[in-house]
């Protein structure tokens, strides 16, 4: 039995296993990945990777307590640093993704799926419309653009988590230029320092504003600040350009939304194909669909290529009934 409440709910082999819950809903409660959306109330123990739990200790300052659970096997799930999928189960082998992405990106390996009998993925991007482009594609596109525009500060707008820093990691050899980062991103460049050995150059904006102008550096910034005032007045001061960084980017829409001047599809998900991918490797008997377009998704692994698929929904109680 597999359901969605306040995260997802497993009942395997007699115990429940909750994946990504605010509350310890579990006899076993994992937390994929320190992004804020899966983030535990910390008082319980969780069963995370070591470096889920130091981001999340340095986000939320409270102490994560690690349990280790044997019958949990985690794998690097690709989606940012220390993001992993659970694979458990005795008499069916389940897979739970998390968020996840297939492909190899900067300082990351993609996710190799394992087999099992039953997937729950993300599905984020799970219809045709979010078909990425090969990395390579993107990263030399974006890296056009920085200098391209090496005669203007740049804002470049990414979650201050995962996408931040990969942006740096991007630009770093063909930038020129001062970069400097939001106070976000700097407490999340400071944490990924201390748990990983990556390194990254940037310095804080609120100390630097001056090189906007007098250098015209690069800023990285969390998303929700491409529209905020203090940004709108950096663009009206210094000018540059707006640049935003997602998945969503494969459609126009993002960059109106955004406000943006431009945008490149940069994402920590799988793509549709990627996803289709994914299901394939695992080649479960049932897939249940999470997020974004999790019907689509369904929708589409049933009719074209024959899974028991379908979307979890909020609340919903047993699934054994197809
Ligand atoms: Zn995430």
């Amino acid at each position: 039995m597999v359901r969605e409440r306040d995260g997802i709910h497993f009942d395997v082999d007699g115990r429940k296993i909750v994946a990504d819950s605010r509350s310890a809903a579990g006899d076993v409660n994992i937390v994929s990945h320190a992004h804020f959306d899966h983030l535990h109330d910390a008082d319980s123990e969780v069963v995370c990777s070591e470096t889920t739990a130091a981001l999340a200790e340095a986000r939320t300052g409270q102490e994560i307590k690690r349990s280790n659970e044997a019958e949990i096997d985690l794998v690097p799930s690709g989606h940012i640093i220390g993001s992993t999928a659970a694979v458990f189960g005795d008499e069916k082998k389940y897979v739970y993704t998390g968020d996840v992405s297939m492909r190899d990106r900067l300082y990351l390996d993609g996710f190799d799926p394992p087999e099992a009998d039953v997937l729950v993925t993300e599905s984020t991007y799970g219809v045709p419309a979010y078909r990425f482009p090969d990395q390579e594609v993107i990263e030399s596109r974006i890296k056009d653009f920085i200098q391209d525009n090496r005669d203007r500060p740049l804002y470049l707008f990414g979650y201050s988590l995962g996408k931040a820093q990969k942006i740096q990691k991007i630009i770093e050899d063909v930038v020129e230029r001062p970069v400097l980062v939001h106070g976000a991103v700097k407490k999340m460049n400071d944490a990924v320092e201390r748990a990983t050995d990556l390194e990254f150059s940037a310095v804080s904006y609120g100390e630097n504003k001056e090189k906007l102008e007098e250098e015209n550096a690069v800023l990285v910034a969390p998303s929700r600040s491409s529209q905020a005032d203090w940004m709108d007045k950096n663009v009206r001061k210094y000018g540059g350009l707006k640049t935003g960084f997602s998945g969503w980017a494969s459609q126009e829409s993002f960059k109106h939304r955004g406000g943006y001047d431009e945008t490149f599809v940069l994402s920590d998900h799988c793509g549709f194909d990627e996803l289709i991918e994914l299901v394939k490797e695992v080649d479960p008997d049932k897939v249940y669909t999470q997020h974004g377009f999790d019907e689509e998704l369904a929708r589409h692994l049933s009719t074209e290529l024959g899974y028991d698929a379908r979307a979890l929904k909020s609340n919903q109680s047993t699934l054994e009934n197809f």
